[in-house]
Order: C-alpha cells, then structure tokens, then sequence
C-alpha cells in the first residue's frame, strides 16, 4: 500500500468530505508499515474495502413543530464494517451532521470496537437535526419520524445504534419505543437504554469513568499520582460530566468546562456540589454553561476553548477538531504533559504531531473513549442473556476492558526509546484484528 496514492483515490472519489480524509489519512499513515509486512492485504485489496463503508443509508426526517409546521432534515446510517460482529455505534443529532462527519466516526468506531475486546462491527448514524431549544413533544415526533425510516435497517444481530451528540436517554428511549412498535419485538436493538426496560448499569457514566480509567494506565507508566492534579476538560455533555465526577471523586482538581458559546474557568476547582448544579443544569434545565459562572462568581469567556489555561492533564470532551495547533502549543507551553481524548477526534493532526513531538502521555479518542461502547457491548450481551448485572460487576468488567486496551496500545506502539505512540498503538491493534477478520472471510 502506497498511502499517497490510496488517500488520493479516495479524496477524488468522495470528494468534499475533510473529516473523512482526516481520519482515514491519521490511520492509513500509522498501520502502513505492519500493513505492508503482509502482502496478502494488498491481494485482497483490505484497504479499499476496510476505508469505504460496506453501505450508507441516507433519508429524509419529516416531522411536525409545534406550530404546526412541517419540517424536514436529513437522516443517516452508516454501516461501515461487520467483519467481527453486528455494525455498532451511536446516532448523533446536531445542526452540523453530515456524511463527511458521520463516516469519519462510523471509520472510527470500527477500529475503537476493535479495541474493546467483544465482537463488534463499526456503524453510526444521525440527523442534522438539534434537539437544543426543541420541546419534548418535538424531540419525541422527530425521534419517531427517524426511526420510522431506520428500523429495517437495524437489529439486534444486524445493526445496534445508540447515543453519541445529542442523543441521549431521552432520545434512546423515544427511538428504541418507536422500533419496538414497528418490530414488534423487545430485543437489545439500542443500547443506552433506560433502566427499566433493558439499560446497563454504569452506560451513562462508562465513556467519561473509561477515559479516566484509562488516563489513571497512562499516568501509571510513569509514575505520576492523579491526586491534586489539575485538569481542563472541555463539554459539559455525558461525557465531561463523569469524567468530572470520577476525577473529583480521585482528588483531581477540576477547572474548566464548556459548551458550544464558551467556557468556565473555575480556579479552586468544581467540587462535588457545584458539578451537581452542572447535572441538573445540563440535563434537566438544559440550560447553558455560563450560568455556572453567573452562580458561582468565576470566570466565564464566550466564544473561546478553554486550552489556554494552565493544567496538567487536558481531557477534550467536546467535539470533532476542537484543539488545533495554537491550542496543543498553549497546553505544552503551560506544562500539560497528558492528553485523553473523550471526544472523538478532538485534536487535528498538527495538533497529534505537536503532542507527538513533545512525547507527552497522548491518548486518541478510540482508546481512551471506547469505555461508552464498551458497556454498551456489555448492555448487548445482558439483552441476550435476559439478565441485568450490578453496578460493580459492570464498571469491574468496564476497568479490566480499559486495561485491556491500554495494554494494546503497549504492545503495538512502544517505540525503541521507550516512549508509547498510543495513535499508532490503538491504530495498528484495532486494524490487525479486523484484517484478519476479513481476510478468513474472503473477498465481500
Ligand atoms: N457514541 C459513542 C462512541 O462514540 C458510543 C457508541 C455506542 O455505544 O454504540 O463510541
């Protein structure tokens, strides 16, 4: 495989879509010399057929305001790859969604559903659709209307989708009733499911408790104790909420957090009461980040990110190219020496190669976020089962999982100097399995 000429192929025949390139360009560049050590790949053209999803479902949503107007928006469902089990991945609903951005993450998720260790495929999905400012009545009629094209594309042995932006308990629960109306079954179709009626234990805190579980492997490595430590975290979804509670509940001191207007900072940290106030404003409320400030008398600064201010740890939570160059600069000049991303693809390339170049403890997404799939396989084999597990069963089985995928990275990106390329670790590990995979399976 020559990565010039693969990359340029595909950039002229699906043209238009940079995230898409970004994450295949980040791939192709790390596993290229394990790649080219088995010339069977290249018989069997792997690489063509693992960068192109095996299909990609695009539809339109007509829905109902509540003013009674009719509106439509366009939904997605990628199915990128299958080779080692069902398409598995979340449903992202934000203005911004696009098939750019949606094959990005479906490529993505394919190799972090690798890592996980259980038998999952790649797939996601969503809408261009925001639920932000949106009543519930809206949110429920447009979640209908999506599913109502979707659902004979998905199942639980075929195609299990589940929350990612925009998307969460709310939204499963009103997609996962709408595919049990037309199915007519009660299978573990969706996963972020609510309590009651087939959710996991430890699902809505696994991605931010994995990046943390992960980010406590790294700092392992090189003997540093996350007590005291002080963090800069970006979002104030799922993700960087439970990434705050496991890291205060460690005696990390928390001092950023963001939406998409701006960020707070916060110098003697968000305590266990004032990230309550967090929860509630963000899941209840629904209200906006700068209200913290407003509450708690600190720094609020609109239209920007927070990675200017000084940490030691930053964990971007956020979204899709939200450190760029200037930004990892910033953060090495303060003296931040990890980076665990909870996000996916947070960081762009300049940025991966500054981190890279200053050989801080780097994690990318598909490792160090792949804890919220992971339970969300764990929901899938409790749904086979019919059986729900403890608390502590899951998040147990949820740290061994981390472990495991930390491990991975240990073993393919290890250099001669000792320092962990943890981009090409996940990437040639998550890579090597699905090869495989297809490769016992023939030419599909
Ligand atoms: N959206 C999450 C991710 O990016 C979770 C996907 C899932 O649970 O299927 O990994």
């Amino acid at each position: 495989m020559e990565v010039k000429k693969v990359l340029s192929d595909l950039k002229r025949r699906f043209p238009n879509e940079p995230e898409y390139h970004q994450a295949v360009e980040e791939v192709l560049t790390t596993i290229e010399e394990e790649y080219n050590k088995h010339p069977e790949f290249d018989r069997y053209n792997l690489i063509e057929r693992l960068c192109i999803p095996d299909r990609i479902f695009s539809f339109r949503v007509t829905w109902v305001d509540d003013k009674g107007q009719v509106q439509t928006n366009t939904g997605y469902r990628i199915q990128h790859n299958n080779a080692i089990g069902p398409y598995k991945g979340g449903i992202r609903f934000h203005s911004s969604v696009n098939q750019s951005i949606l094959k990005f993450l479906a490529f993505e998720q394919t190799f972090k559903n690798s890592l996980t260790t259980l038998p999952m495929g790649g797939g996601k999905g969503g809408a261009d659709f925001s639920p932000r400012g949106k009543s519930d009545m809206e949110v429920m009629r447009f979640c209908q209307a999506f599913v109502t094209e979707l659902w004979r594309h998905i199942g639980p042995e075929t195609d299990v989708p589940a929350g990612d932006i925009g998307v969460g308990g709310r939204e499963v629960g009103y997609m996962f009733g709408m595919y049990k109306k037309l199915a007519r079954e009660h299978t573990g179709t969706f996963t972020g499911k609510g309590l009651e009626f087939g959710g996991s234990l430890i699902r809505p805190e696994a991605t931010g408790y994995g990046n943390v579980y992960f980010l406590l492997e790294m700092l392992k490595t090189r003997n540093i104790d996350i007590k005291g430590k002080v963090v800069a975290i970006s979002g104030s979804g799922n993700v960087a909420q439970y990434t705050a509670e496991k890291l205060i509940s460690l005696g990390a001191k928390v001092i950023t957090m963001s939406d998409s207007n701006g960020y707070i900072y916060d110098p003697d940290g968000i305590d266990a009461e004032k990230l309550a106030y967090i929860f509630e404003l963000k899941n209840v409320q629904r209200g906006r980040i700068r209200e913290y400030a407003e509450k708690y008398g600190c720094k609020y600064v609109e239209g920007a990110r927070p990675w200017n201010e000084k940490c030691d740890i930053a964990m971007p939570s956020a979204t899709q190219n939200e450190i760029d160059g200037d930004d990892a600069r910033a953060l090495l000049k303060n003296g931040c020496f990890a980076v665990s991303e909870g996000a996916n693809m947070p960081s762009t390339p300049e940025a991966i190669a500054e981190f890279l170049n200053a050989k801080i403890l780097y994690a990318p997404g598909k490792a160090a976020n792949a804890g919220g799939v992971s339970v969300s396989g764990l929901e899938m084999t409790q749904n086979s089962i019919k059986l729900g597990w403890s608390k502590d069963e899951v998040d147990e089985k949820l740290k061994n999982i981390m472990k495991d995928i930390h491990n991975q990275c240990i073993r393919y990106g290890k250099q001669e100097d000792g320092y962990v390329n943890y981009v090409k670790g996940a990437n040639v590990a998550g890579f090597m399995k699905v090869a495989k995979a297809m490769m016992a399976q023939g030419i599909l």
